[in-house]
């Protein structure tokens, strides 16, 4: 290299920001296949979306990258706590992970991912496993493939290979770990719950309301929360995400039904908590690390707080019970603090992940990321995975599988080859609720707050202490950052048993 170093590290974030602009392309064309374009646009999408993935791969894997990468390594201490230092240390990472990658194999995963969500969602709709199953080898034998490029630690396994693209660090025997202790404790809290005499009312969800009153209701509610609409959309898709393409542009996505008021605003609100988090980024970093998030896992962290923390709290409540009046009038007149909290807080087993409750919905998570793992060593074989699927939920849940509809053709995942995905979403539940606790700690009177429509000091605490460090710590560091403590599984596990006992009778 003949340039300066400050020259090496100003050419790296150049390049890294193409990348990035690449990316955020995709966000946008992402957002409008799944809110505004018509069905016949399909095909020449997925070709768009193609060409952006692969330009994006060969910036972040060309020899250039690397080169600069190299430089900027010998000119600045690296293991600093500085945003330079960072954004070299994760682009490194994702270079070198990049390069591992042989193209035609990053070509193949991708034909085969969009051939094989197709076949899903046909196969999911008859309820037809046989269907599915050869996409479903040839997922797993490309993902296999994928891990092995990658590499593993000599006392890990395949699946930690796959989980570093979502959770940075994560390993199964970490994760296993980790939802041990959860299991027993939630096992033992459901038998309480399921065995108690009082059934939460469930009145406000049958209400019948129109779904445009509705979408101003959670619009109202998402503004209140601090989501900028200067700076953000709110639309509808028939599975709820946020995307979009920058800080300044953030797009999420809510869905309706006639009744099921709290499934509206709670998937509002966990939206929202996606979108705070990526407007809360500063974009003087955009386009490099310190301007994405950390991972998925954290991303969760801030969507389940809003849904649940704030928006399934007896405060919350008592600030939403008159608004939920005002915006629907007389048809809401019977639903009281009381009967809304109650609603928002029922626990039922199912067969649905999308449809738990807070306390069954990481017993989904569990069966997913056990049958994943089998999957990948070798110990399940796809054909089988109906049967392992169906006696976990008999064994976790007491459920008797009802068919492959909602059993395991339930999930996109796996068609999509997100392989190490699923337990970023348990461990978004423990992230909440651990910093939570220490927001509750720092905060005086933050709860009681909510009551009187305050929640700007909870979003102010998270732009500070998580949103505008990006990709600066990882989630290990984060999370010792802000709560002084690695990640544990008690938090989340006072925070439901003190909540829902009480709401059952106990
Ligand atoms: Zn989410």
């Amino acid at each position: 290299m003949t340039t300066t170093t400050q020259d090496a590290y100003s050419q790296l974030v150049a390049l890294g920001r193409e990348a990035g602009l690449l990316k955020s392309m995709e966000g946008l064309l992402g957002w409008d296949q799944e809110t505004t374009m018509p069905p016949g646009g399909a095909e020449y999408r997925a070709t768009q979306l193609a060409l952006l993935a692969r330009l994006a791969h060969e910036r972040l894997s060309s020899d250039e990258m690397g080169e600069l990468i190299s430089a900027a390594e010998s000119s600045i201490d690296i293991e600093a706590d500085t945003v330079e230092a960072a954004n070299v240390r994760a682009w490194r990472r994702d270079h070198d992970r990049a390069v591992k990658l042989p193209s035609s194999l990053v070509e193949e995963q991708a034909a085969t991912a969009s051939a094989a969500q197709h076949e899903w969602a046909e196969a999911r709709k008859d309820s037809d496993f046989r269907r599915f199953l050869p996409w479903l080898e040839k997922t797993v034998e490309l993902t296999r493939r994928q891990a092995e490029c990658y590499g593993w630690a000599e006392d890990g396994e395949p699946w930690d290979a796959l989980a570093e693209d979502y959770e940075p660090g994560c390993t199964a025997a970490g994760v296993a770990e980790v939802f041990g202790p959860l299991r027993d404790r939630l096992k033992s809290l459901l038998d309480e719950l399921m065995g108690a005499s009082v059934r939460p009312s469930g009145r406000l969800d049958e209400l019948e309301l129109p779904q445009d009153q509705q979408m101003a209701f959670v619009r109202d509610v998402a503004g209140n929360l601090g989501f900028d609409f200067t700076r953000g959309r709110l639309d509808r898709s028939t599975h709820p995400f946020c995307g979009g393409s920058h800080c300044d542009d953030v797009r999420m996505t809510t869905r309706f039904h006639s009744g099921m008021i709290i499934d509206a605003l709670g998937s509002t609100m966990h939206e929202a908590g996606h979108g705070l988090y990526e407007q809360g980024i500063p974009f003087e970093h955009i386009g490099t690390p310190c301007g994405s998030s950390v991972s998925l896992g954290i991303h969760e962290s801030q969507s389940r707080m809003w849904e649940n923390q704030v928006g399934r709290s007896r405060s919350f409540w008592e600030w939403c019970t008159p608004r939920l009046a005002g915006h629907f009038g007389d048809v809401v007149s019977e639903i009281d603090v009381e009967a809304a909290y109650q609603c928002a807080n029922r626990v039922a087993p199912g067969f649905i992940r999308v449809e738990a409750d807070e306390a069954t919905y990481n017993m989904h998570i569990m069966i997913r990321f056990e049958l994943e793992r089998d999957l990948m060593t070798g110990n399940l074989q796809p054909a089988d995975l109906p049967g392992a699927w169906n006696e976990k939920y008999r064994d976790y849940l007491g459920l008797e599988v009802p068919d492959d509809r909602r059993g395991c053709l339930q999930d996109i995942h796996w068609s999509m080859g997100a392989i190490g995905y699923f337990p970023t979403y348990t461990l978004g539940n423990l992230y909440c609720a651990q910093f939570f606790d220490a927001a509750c700690e720092q905060i005086p009177g933050l709860v009681d707050g909510f009551a009187e429509g305050r929640f700007s000091p909870l979003l102010d605490w998270l732009r500070e202490n998580i949103h505008r460090h990006g990709r600066r710590y990882t989630a290990a560091q984060l999370c010792e950052r802000v709560t002084g403590r690695p990640l544990s599984a008690d938090p989340l596990m006072n925070y439901l048993e003190g909540k829902l006992r009480p709401v059952h009778g106990l």
